[in-house]
C-alpha cells in the first residue's frame, strides 16, 4: 500500500527472520498507526518465517524469492527492491543494523536518491514528518535529522527499540514479486562460515562480556566463554585483544568494530578507550573489572570492581552459577 512503512528483512539465511526484525517491525508499527510491510529477499522463504512475520506486525510481505538473491550481494538485490519502491511508494523504509543491512541500505538509498538515517537509536513524528536520532562523534552526541523527501530511510541499532509482541494467529497477505536478479559485474566465489561459538551473536545479544588486553593472551577467553555460557552471553574484544590475535576482528566491539547496544555489558580488563566506548556506550548497564581504579572506563561504568579479572571472573561465574541453578 503506497505510504506504508516497509521493514527489510534480516534472515538467517536459512528461512527465519532475525529477532532484531520484531524491533524494527515494532518501532515502525508504532510511528506508522500499524501502516507496516515487510520486504524480503531471498532465496528460500518458509512458511514459519512468514507466519513470524505476521505475528510481529506485518500487514503484508513482499516476497521476491529468486535462488539468484543468495548469497547476498548489493547490486543483485538494490535494483529489484529500488523497482518495487518506485512502485509502491512507501513513506518509510527500516531495517536493523546488521553487517548486510548497512551497506544494502547504504546503496539502497543512493539508487532512490534519498537520505539515511545510519545506527538510529530514536524516532519520532513531528506533525506528518519524520525525525530520526542517531549518535555522531563516535556516541559524544545526538543528532536529530530530518529527511527532505521520502522514502524516509534509516537502519535501527539493535536493542534499542521495544520489540514487537508476537500476536498468535495474526497473519500477513504474502505478496510475491516476480523479481529478476539484475546482472552481476562481480563474481560470486566462495563463502567460508564461522565456526558457531555456541553463544548468541555479537550484536543480538541481550548480555555481552567483552575481554580486553588485561585477558593476557587468546588461552584465557575460555573463562569469559565459560561465563558466557552460563549467563547466555556473547563473547566480545577490544581493538587491542583483536590485533594481538587473540579474537577474530568480527568480535572487535568498538569505532571500527560492531556497534553493541545489550542491557548489560560487562567489560574484564578492557580501559575504556573512546573508540572502545563508540561502540558499546548505549548499553543499558555498564560493569567494569579493572585493576587500575583510574581506568577510564570506569567513569562510564554503573558498576565497577576494582581487581584482579582471574579471580573475579570465576567468582562471578561461580556465583551466576548458584543464582541460576537455584
Ligand atoms: C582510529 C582508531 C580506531 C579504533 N577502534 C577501536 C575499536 O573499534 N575498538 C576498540 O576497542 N579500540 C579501538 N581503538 C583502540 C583504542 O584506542 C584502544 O587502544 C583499545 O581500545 C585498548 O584496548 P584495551 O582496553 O583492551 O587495552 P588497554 O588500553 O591496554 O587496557 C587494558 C586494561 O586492562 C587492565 N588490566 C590488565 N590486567 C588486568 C587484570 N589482571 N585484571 C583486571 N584488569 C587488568 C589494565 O589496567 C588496562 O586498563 C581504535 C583506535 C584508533 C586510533
Amino acid at each position: 500500500m503506497a505510504g506504508a512503512f516497509w521493514v527489510i528483512v534480516e534472515d538467517d539465511r536459512q528461512g527465519a527472520p532475525k529477532k532484531v526484525m520484531a524491533e524494527a517491525l515494532g518501532e515502525a508499527a508504532r510511528l506508522s498507526g500499524g501502516n507496516v510491510e515487510a520486504v524480503w529477499v531471498t532465496d528460500k522463504a518458509t512458511d514459519a518465517g512468514l507466519t513470524q512475520l505476521g505475528e510481529w506486525g506485518a500487514s503484508k510481505v513482499w516476497l521476491l524469492e529468486n535462488a539468484a538473491f543468495a548469497p547476498y550481494r548489493g547490486e543483485v538485490w538494490v535494483p529489484a527492491v529500488a523497482e518495487l519502491a518506485a512502485k509502491e511508494s512507501p513513506k518509510a523504509i527500516f531495517a536493523p543494523v546488521t553487517s548486510r543491512q548497512r551497506e544494502f541500505m547504504a546503496r539502497l538509498a543512493a539508487k532512490l536518491g534519498v537520505g539515511l538515517c545510519a545506527d538510529a537509536v530514536g524516532f519520532k513524528m513531528d506533525g506528518d514528518k519524520l525525525v530520526g536520532t542517531r549518535p555522531v562523534y563516535a556516541g559524544k552526541l545526538l543528532s536529530k535529522v530530518a529527511w527532505k523527501q521520502m522514502p524516509w530511510m534509516a537502519t535501527l541499532r539493535p536493542n534499542v527499540f521495544r520489540p514487537a509482541e508476537s500476536q498468535a494467529g495474526k497473519t500477513a497477505q504474502v505478496e510475491k514479486v516476480g523479481a529478476a536478479a539484475a546482472p552481476e559485474k562481480l563474481k560470486f566465489v566462495e563463502r567460508r562460515e564461522e565456526a558457531s561459538t555456541g553463544l548468541p551473536e555479537l550484536t543480538e545479544a541481550e548480555t555481552v562480556i567483552s575481554g580486553g588486553r588485561g585477558m593476557k593472551g587468546p588461552e584465557n577467553y575460555v573463562i569469559l566463554e565459560e561465563m558466557g555460557k552460563v549467563i547466555g552471553a556473547a563473547v566480545g574484544a577490544s581493538r587491542a585483544a583483536v590485533d594481538a590475535g587473540w579474537r577474530p576482528h568480527r568480535f572487535q566491539i568498538g569505532q571500527t568494530g560492531r556497534t553493541i547496544s545489550p542491557k548489560l555489558y560487562l567489560g574484564f580488563g578492557v580501559s575504556g578507550a573512546i573508540q572502545h566506548l563508540a561502540g558499546m556506550r548505549t548499553s543499558k548497564v555498564i560493569v567494569a573489572v579493572n585493576k587500575d581504579p583510574e581506568a577510564p572506563i570506569f567513569k562510564i561504568a554503573d558498576y565497577g570492581i576494582v581487581g584482579d579479572l582471574f579471580e573475579v571472573v570465576p567468582a562471578l561465574t561461580t556465583e551466576f552459577k548458584k543464582l541460576l541453578e537455584k
